[in-house]
């Protein structure tokens, strides 16, 4: 088996890379390193989950340094509007973590659970994933589990897994709930138009965030 050092942002994100990196002959580490994930509260949950999770499953688990001020001085001040260029930053503050932590324990390898998600960038998350890596002297393994996810979200769901419904940060909180909201709103508009009446009752698509 090879030893891998693989990122990981939450339990359940990491049941299917863990099962498909294993089948593939690497034999993971998970390194936890998220100082994105706002409130402390819903960080703590997290971890707690995967903490929990890795011990049954016999996986090491680091908990690598989290830099709370940096990821507010770097990060948090793109902001709400340029979510691309928010998300690259927030990623290489994480991943760059988890290249000094694999490089300090002669990892070769490091993957990351990020870009399981289909909400997630996949592109420019693997893009940062192995500019980094190279810069580190190790060697990316980048996959595609974005097919897998629906399995993820059986499988945790069977566990009974702590399931977060957004990806971390305070923007994600308010975007997630905007869509939720947006995605409520048009099917109600369907379920209207389908029984031929017109217009959304008063009050309703109001923001929840405001
Ligand atoms: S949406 Fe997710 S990846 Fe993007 S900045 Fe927020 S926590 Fe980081």
């Amino acid at each position: 088996m090879t030893r891998l050092l693989l990122h990981a942002c939450c339990a359940p994100c990491s049941l299917e890379p863990v099962r498909l990196l294993e089948q593939e002959g690497f034999e993971p580490t998970i390194c936890w390193t998220n100082p994105n994930i706002q409130p402390r509260d819903e960080h703590r949950r997290r971890f707690e989950e995967l903490e929990c999770w890795t011990e049954a499953a016999g996986i090491p688990l680091i908990e690598a340094e989290e830099d709370w001020d940096r990821w507010e001085a770097t990060v948090a001040p793109i902001g709400a509007l340029r979510r691309e260029n928010r998300c690259r930053a927030c990623y290489a503050l994480r991943l760059e973590e988890a290249c000094r932590v694999a490089v300090r324990e002669e990892f070769t390898y490091i993957a990351t659970t990020l870009a399981v998600s289909p909400y997630q960038l996949f592109d420019i998350c693997n893009d940062v994933l192995g500019k980094l890596a190279r810069a580190h002297g190790l060697t990316p393994v980048v996959r595609d589990f974005r097919p897998w996810y629906p399995e993820a979200t059986r499988r945790s769901r069977e566990l009974g897994m702590y399931r977060q419904n957004y990806c971390g940060c305070r923007f994600s909180a308010a975007e997630a709930a905007l869509d939720r909201a947006r995605l409520r709103d048009e099917r109600k508009a369907a379920k209207f138009a389908a029984r031929g009446e017109q217009g959304v009752p008063a009050g309703d698509g109001a923001c929840p965030v405001a």
